[in-house]
Protein backbone atom coordinates (compact mmCIF):
# COMPACT_ATOMS: atom_id res chain seq x y z
CA UNK A 1 0.00 0.00 0.00
CA UNK A 2 0.96 3.26 -0.59
CA UNK A 3 0.15 7.11 0.43
CA UNK A 4 0.28 10.42 -0.57
CA UNK A 5 -0.88 13.86 0.86
CA UNK A 6 -2.44 16.69 -2.16
CA UNK A 7 -1.12 19.48 -0.04
CA UNK A 8 -3.38 22.06 -1.66
CA UNK A 9 -6.08 20.72 0.27
CA UNK A 10 -4.37 20.17 3.62
CA UNK A 11 -5.62 22.04 6.50
CA UNK A 12 -2.74 21.78 8.75
CA UNK A 13 -4.39 20.48 11.49
CA UNK A 14 -1.93 17.81 11.75
CA UNK A 15 -4.68 15.39 12.39
CA UNK A 16 -2.67 12.79 10.47
CA UNK A 17 0.41 12.96 12.55
CA UNK A 18 -1.59 12.44 15.41
CA UNK A 19 -2.31 9.02 14.07
CA UNK A 20 0.60 7.72 12.65
CA UNK A 21 3.97 9.55 13.00
CA UNK A 22 5.93 6.77 11.32
CA UNK A 23 4.17 7.96 8.12
CA UNK A 24 3.24 11.74 8.04
CA UNK A 25 4.88 15.03 9.02
CA UNK A 26 4.64 18.25 9.42
CA UNK A 27 7.43 20.53 7.89
CA UNK A 28 8.01 24.08 8.74
CA UNK A 29 5.17 25.33 6.07
CA UNK A 30 2.72 23.76 8.61
CA UNK A 31 1.58 21.74 5.67
CA UNK A 32 1.47 17.50 6.28
CA UNK A 33 3.78 15.56 3.50
CA UNK A 34 4.44 12.08 3.60
CA UNK A 35 7.42 10.30 5.40
CA UNK A 36 9.22 6.97 4.25
CA UNK A 37 12.40 5.71 6.07
CA UNK A 38 12.04 8.46 8.18
CA UNK A 39 12.57 11.27 5.16
CA UNK A 40 9.89 13.73 4.30
CA UNK A 41 8.54 13.69 0.52
CA UNK A 42 8.04 17.08 -0.17
CA UNK A 43 7.74 17.40 -3.61
CA UNK A 44 4.03 18.13 -3.98
CA UNK A 45 2.27 16.31 -6.84
CA UNK A 46 5.54 14.99 -7.82
CA UNK A 47 5.90 10.60 -8.07
CA UNK A 48 8.20 11.03 -5.14
CA UNK A 49 5.54 11.85 -3.15
CA UNK A 50 4.29 8.80 -2.68
CA UNK A 51 5.56 6.84 0.08
CA UNK A 52 5.24 2.87 1.27
CA UNK A 53 3.53 2.10 4.26
CA UNK A 54 4.75 -1.13 6.24
CA UNK A 55 2.17 -3.42 7.52
CA UNK A 56 2.24 -2.21 11.43
CA UNK A 57 1.02 1.41 9.68
CA UNK A 58 -1.46 0.01 8.15
CA UNK A 59 -4.64 0.55 10.19
CA UNK A 60 -3.33 3.76 11.30
CA UNK A 61 -2.78 5.51 7.61
CA UNK A 62 -6.35 4.55 6.76
CA UNK A 63 -7.92 6.16 9.86
CA UNK A 64 -5.79 8.87 9.43
CA UNK A 65 -7.44 9.13 5.53
CA UNK A 66 -10.77 8.45 6.84
CA UNK A 67 -10.55 11.66 9.73
CA UNK A 68 -8.65 13.95 7.43
CA UNK A 69 -10.88 17.16 7.12
CA UNK A 70 -9.49 18.15 4.35
CA UNK A 71 -9.86 14.79 2.48
CA UNK A 72 -6.29 14.94 1.21
CA UNK A 73 -4.57 11.39 1.98
CA UNK A 74 -4.84 9.44 -0.71
CA UNK A 75 -4.66 5.28 -0.39
CA UNK A 76 -3.13 3.37 -3.50
CA UNK A 77 -3.39 -0.49 -2.78
CA UNK A 78 -1.85 -2.90 -5.17
CA UNK A 79 -4.57 -5.84 -6.69
CA UNK A 80 -2.71 -9.00 -5.86
CA UNK A 81 -1.10 -10.57 -8.86
CA UNK A 82 -3.96 -13.26 -9.67
CA UNK A 83 -6.44 -10.91 -10.03
CA UNK A 84 -4.09 -8.93 -12.69
CA UNK A 85 -3.40 -11.71 -14.36
CA UNK A 86 -6.50 -12.75 -17.45
CA UNK A 87 -8.38 -15.68 -16.57
CA UNK A 88 -7.70 -18.80 -18.44
CA UNK A 89 -10.48 -18.80 -21.29
CA UNK A 90 -12.46 -22.10 -21.23
CA UNK A 91 -11.57 -24.38 -24.07
CA UNK A 92 -14.65 -24.79 -26.36
S1 LIG B 1 -5.15 15.30 8.48
FE1 LIG B 1 -5.31 15.95 6.32
S2 LIG B 1 -5.71 18.14 6.42
FE2 LIG B 1 -4.94 17.53 8.44
S3 LIG B 1 -2.71 17.91 8.36
FE3 LIG B 1 -3.07 15.77 7.76
S4 LIG B 1 -3.23 15.80 5.49
FE4 LIG B 1 -3.49 17.91 6.24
Amino acid sequence: MRVWIDQDLCTGDGLCVDHCPDVFVQLEDGIAYVAEGGVALNDPGGSGSLAWVAGRNVDDVIHAAEACPGECIFIEVERPVAEVVEPATAAA
